[in-house]
């Protein structure tokens, strides 16, 4: 039987060995699912939602549990895990709010009534990444379940526990049998297998962008509707109006949160020439106090990175010719390390151009509002970015001009559970979280009825 070794990245120890999901376990899921699915739509409205309510509050019940184990597998900073597990319950009630609000419309027409309905899709297979484990799967769960849903959750291999432990909390929470499963596997075998599953309806994958091309292809041959949250490469543009000592400050953790292990991450710093050394000058201590350390430490604010293999593809995009203008400090010893580092470059090199999913920074300077647009512009991503400048026309300018799915102005803020989160270009198809997140999961059926059904054939 193959099996995955959970490995913690902060000491290099076994946490634990999870089976591997072979195709057979995946169609026999998929049939369970499918008949958990079909009394869970037929539930009243009222009902779905108090189950979902009640998972929500086994949840957070278990809040400190989900988050340690979040440390463990992936190397989070205590206060990051906690985090993510309240965002797990925040999002459960989120979409149970949706499920009594799942309203269809009433469209005037001649001799008769026009409404239309939003059916659930069936089973929704959920496919996610190994950098923010339970969030990512949850942002597809909650609502997917919300809509009358059943869902198949494919965690990646090396962080699969804090979603099995979900599924667990689902069933103690009272959910039937079957409606929440979760599938640990290899992406090619047990991935694979649902993404090409008939029984699947859709799939909600979140991964690199060259997996998603992939599975966009495979859906195709089923018409199957398909969500696809990839990679990115964030502009965060400094302009010389800005508040500069706000703008640094607030720098390192848009590259540095999660060690950079985030498709949002500000990897790209594109600063005014006119404020580029003062800028250079506040970022290095701002850089150099963002601890690296132990996860279980609440003052660490910087983890590993997710495994040893990683570091390696990390640290090729860093050039032994090209000396960085800043470096963190990591500890010796244990533990897949990497410092923050921050390059200065230019728009063309490879650390600007691809997504490193690391703690590794390129500033690059530009001259006028023109040159940021095009600068920010110039990549096949287009997930997140950061305008700072004081002047109010300059960030609605350039709040239009950027072509990215969330965009913050003065902050580096982009994801909250009730706001449409997702990708331009190749970062994405589709929306997930905010107020349509429970149509992503149905599909609306429109019904005519005739009032008097004989006056039609007139
Ligand atoms: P990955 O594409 O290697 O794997 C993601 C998931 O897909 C894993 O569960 C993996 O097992 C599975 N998978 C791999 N091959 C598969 C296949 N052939 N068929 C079906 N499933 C398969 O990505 P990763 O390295 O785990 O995650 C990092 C990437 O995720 C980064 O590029 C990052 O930008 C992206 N990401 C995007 C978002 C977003 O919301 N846009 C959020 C987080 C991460």
């Amino acid at each position: 039987m193959h099996e995955h070794h959970v490995i913690n990245p902060a000491t290099e120890e076994l946490v634990a060995t999870v089976p591997a999901a072979t195709p057979q376990d995946v169609d026999a899921a998929v049939r369970r699912a499918a008949e958990a699915q079909r009394g869970w739509a037929a539930l009243a409205p009222g009902d779905r939602a108090r189950q979902l309510r009640r998972f929500a509050d086994t949840v957070d019940a278990h809040l400190e549990e989900l988050a340690l184990l979040e440390v463990r597998e992936a190397g989070h900073p205590l206060g990051n895990a906690r985090w993510e597990a309240g965002n797990v319950r925040d999002l459960l009630e989120y979409a149970a709010a949706g499920v009594e609000r799942l309203s269809g419309s009433q469209i005037p027409v001649a001799g008769g009534l026009d409404v239309t309905f939003h059916e659930p899709l069936g089973v929704v297979a959920v496919i996610a990444p190994w950098n923010f484990p339970m969030p990512i799967a949850a942002w597809g769960f909650a609502p997917a379940l919300a809509a009358g849903n059943a869902v198949l959750v494919k965690p990646a291999e090396t962080t699969p526990l804090t979603a099995l432990r979900l599924a667990g909390l689902a069933l103690e929470a009272g959910l039937p049998e079957g409606l929440l499963q979760v599938l640990p596997g290899a992406g090619p075998e047990a991935g694979a297998a649902l993404v090409e599953h008939p029984g699947v309806a859709k799939v909600v994958f979140t991964g690199s962008t060259a997996v998603g091309k992939q599975i966009m292809a495979k859906c195709a041959a089923g018409v199957k509707r398909v969500t696809l949250e990839l990679g990115g490469k964030s502009p965060n543009i400094v302009f010389a109006d800005a508040d500069i000592e706000q703008a640094a400050a607030a720098a390192p953790g848009s590259f540095l949160d999660n060690t950079g292990q985030d498709c949002c991450a500000r990897s790209r710093i594109l600063v005014q020439r006119g404020v580029y050394d003062r800028f250079m000058e506040l970022l290095e201590p701002a850089v150099k106090t963002f601890a690296a350390g132990d996860p279980t430490d609440p003052a660490t604010r910087m983890g590993p990175l997710i495994s040893a293999a990683h570091r390696e593809r990390v640290r090729s995009y860093v050039p032994e010719s090209a000396p960085a203008a800043i470096r963190g400090d990591v500890p010796a010893g244990k533990g897949f390390w990497y410092p923050a580092t921050v390059l200065e470059g230019t728009a063309e090199d490879r650390v600007a151009v691809e997504e490193v999913f690391g703690p590794v920074a390129v500033v690059i300077p530009f001259e006028d509002e023109a040159e940021a647009v095009r600068i920010a512009n110039a990549t096949d991503y287009g997930l997140s970015g950061s305008i700072w400048t004081r002047d109010v026309s300059r960030a609605l300018r350039l709040s239009r001009a950027v072509a990215a799915g969330n965009l913050s102005v003065n902050s580096h803020s982009s994801v909250r559970y009730w706001t449409p989160f997702g990708g331009f270009k190749q970062s994405g198809l589709g929306r997930e979280l905010g107020p349509g997140a429970l149509s992503a999961f149905t599909e609306t059926k429109n019904v005519f009825i005739a009032i008097d059904p004989l006056e039609e054939t007139k």
